[in-house]
C-alpha cells in the first residue's frame, strides 16, 4: 500500500515538473517574433511554446542541395563581382549629404521623422576613399540584441584612413535602434525587421523602416556584409553564410580568409536576400551569441572583414588572413529528443567524428540521462548554451566539410544513409 501511494506521488510530482518546465521555457527563451504574414490581430496567437518555430532560415541539406558549382573557387574576379571599381574617385551622395573623396563623415539615418512620436536616428559612418573603388557596406544589429557586430563595425571603421582607401566603406553599427535600446532582437511591435526587406513605403512599421533603410543606405552598396549572432541562448562559431549558387557571392566569400563558410539560402525578407535580389552580392557574418560582447568573436570578425577589405583591393598593408577555409556546403542540426537540462560536451569549433558525444540531457526528476551524438563527422559551428530544453530543441549545429559539390541527381542509397535535413530549419540561429 505504501509502495503504491509513493509511486503515485512520484508520478504526480513528475507530471507537475514537466508542466512547469513547459511553461518556463517560453519565458526563458525570450520574446516571440511576429512573422510578416501575421497580421496585427494575430500577434497573440503566435506565442507558440516551441522556441524553434519562430524565425527560420532553411539550411541546405543533402536532399535539398541546390545545383552548386562544381568548383567552389572564385568564379569571377573580385573586382568584377563587386563592380563599380572603375572610374575616377567620386563624391558620395547619401542621406542628403555629400561625402568628398578622401574624407569621412558621421551621418544619421531616421526611418521616419517621428517614430512613436519621438525622433529615432542611428549613425551611418561613411568613409569615402581618396582613390576609386567599390562601396562596401557593413550593417550590424538588424537584430537589436546582437552586440558583437556593433563592435566589429566600430573597429573596422576606426582602422580605416580615408586618404588610403580605394572606394568607400559605409558602416551602420545599429540598424535596429529601437530594438537595441530595449535589448531586444525585435522591433517594438515584436516584428523581426530582418523579415521585411526590401520593405514597402506604405506597409507596416517594419516594412517602412526596411524600405527607408534599403533605399537610403543599401542602394549605395556594391557589396554587403550583414553582421549577426546566434539567438535564443545559442552561439555561432564565426562563419560566413552565403548563397553559393551565386558566382559573385562565392567570390565575395573567398575574400574573408580563414573563416568557415556555410552555404545557406537566405530567407525571404532578410537583408541578405533583398540585397542579392537587387544585384548587390551579400553575405551574413555570424559570430557568437546575443546580448553580450564576446571579444574573441569580435576579433575574428574584424580580422575577416579587414581581410576582405584587403582582398577587394580597397586598402594595402592591412593584415591578410591565410588560406580560405574549406567550404561547408552542408550542415545538420542535432535535436533534443527528451526534455531536461542540456549540458554540452563540446565547444564551438570542436571537430567531431560520427558518433561522438555532443552533449547530454538529464531529466532533473529521475536523473535519467540521454546522449546527443553527432550524426556526421564535421565541426561544431553552432550550439546552444547550457539550459533547460524541451524535445525537438535544436542543440548542436554540425557543419559537414566537403570539397566537392553535391551531385545533382538524387542518390537514394546515399540519402538513406544520412540524416534527413528536409525539416532542418535553423531555428533561432538564423540571421
Ligand atoms: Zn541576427
Amino acid at each position: 500500500m505504501h509502495v503504491f501511494s509513493l509511486i503515485w506521488v512520484m508520478l504526480l510530482l513528475r507530471t507537475l515538473l514537466i508542466m512547469s518546465l513547459a511553461l518556463a521555457i517560453p519565458v526563458m527563451a525570450g520574446e516571440v517574433a511576429v512573422g510578416p504574414a501575421v497580421s496585427g490581430a494575430g500577434i497573440l496567437e503566435d506565442t507558440t511554446p516551441d522556441p524553434d518555430s519562430r524565425s527560420a532560415e532553411v539550411a541546405v541539406g543533402g536532399e535539398e542541395a541546390p545545383a552548386l558549382p562544381a568548383d567552389p573557387k572564385p568564379a569571377v574576379p573580385l573586382a568584377d563581382a563587386v563592380n563599380a571599381a572603375v572610374g575616377p574617385e567620386q563624391s558620395i551622395e547619401v542621406l542628403g549629404a555629400t561625402v568628398l573623396p578622401g574624407t569621412s563623415q558621421r551621418l544619421s539615418w531616421s526611418a521616419t521623422e517621428l517614430f512613436e512620436g519621438v525622433p529615432v536616428s542611428t549613425p551611418v559612418l561613411v568613409i569615402n576613399g581618396a582613390l576609386p573603388g567599390p562601396t562596401l557596406c557593413l550593417t550590424a544589429a538588424v537584430h537589436g540584441d546582437e552586440l558583437n557586430g556593433i563592435e566589429m563595425v566600430r573597429r573596422v571603421m576606426h582602422d580605416l584612413d580615408p586618404s588610403r582607401v580605394s572606394g568607400a566603406v559605409i558602416g551602420v553599427p545599429i540598424v535596429n535602434v529601437q530594438g537595441f535600446r530595449r535589448g531586444s532582437r525585435y522591433l517594438p511591435d515584436r516584428r523581426d525587421l530582418n523579415r521585411y526587406f526590401p520593405g514597402n513605403p506604405n506597409g507596416s512599421a517594419a516594412s517602412r523602416i526596411a524600405y527607408s533603410f534599403f533605399t537610403n543606405v543599401i542602394s549605395q552598396c556594391d557589396a554587403l556584409v550583414d553582421l549577426h549572432t546566434g539567438s535564443f541562448e545559442r552561439a555561432n562559431l564565426p562563419q560566413i553564410r552565403a548563397d553559393l549558387r551565386n558566382p559573385d557571392i562565392i567570390t565575395l566569400t573567398q575574400g574573408f580568409g580563414s573563416m568557415v563558410i556555410l552555404h545557406s539560402t537566405p530567407a525571404l525578407g532578410t537583408l541578405r536576400h533583398a540585397a542579392t535580389m537587387a544585384g548587390i552580392p551579400a553575405v551574413t557574418l555570424e559570430a557568437g551569441g546575443p546580448s553580450q560582447l564576446e571579444l574573441n568573436e569580435v576579433k575574428l570578425g574584424v580580422k575577416g572583414i579587414e581581410t576582405l577589405v584587403n582582398t577587394l583591393g580597397m586598402v594595402r598593408k592591412m593584415r591578410l588572413w591565410g588560406e580560405p577555409e574549406p567550404v561547408y556546403y552542408r550542415s545538420s542540426w542535432v535535436r533534443a529528443d527528451n526534455g531536461g537540462i542540456l549540458l554540452g560536451n563540446v565547444s564551438l569549433g570542436s571537430t567531431v567524428r560520427k558518433g561522438d558525444l555532443l552533449g547530454t540531457i538529464t531529466d532533473p526528476m529521475n536523473n535519467a540521462r540521454t546522449e546527443l551524438r553527432s550524426p556526421y563527422s564535421g565541426r561544431v559551428i553552432g550550439m546552444a548554451r547550457n539550459q533547460v530544453v524541451m524535445p525537438g530543441f535544436a542543440a548542436f549545429h554540425v557543419g559537414i566539410q566537403t570539397d566537392e559539390a553535391p551531385v545533382d541527381e538524387p542518390d537514394d542509397s546515399a540519402a538513406a544513409d544520412t540524416v534527413s535535413d528536409s525539416d532542418d530549419y535553423v531555428d533561432g540561429m538564423s540571421e
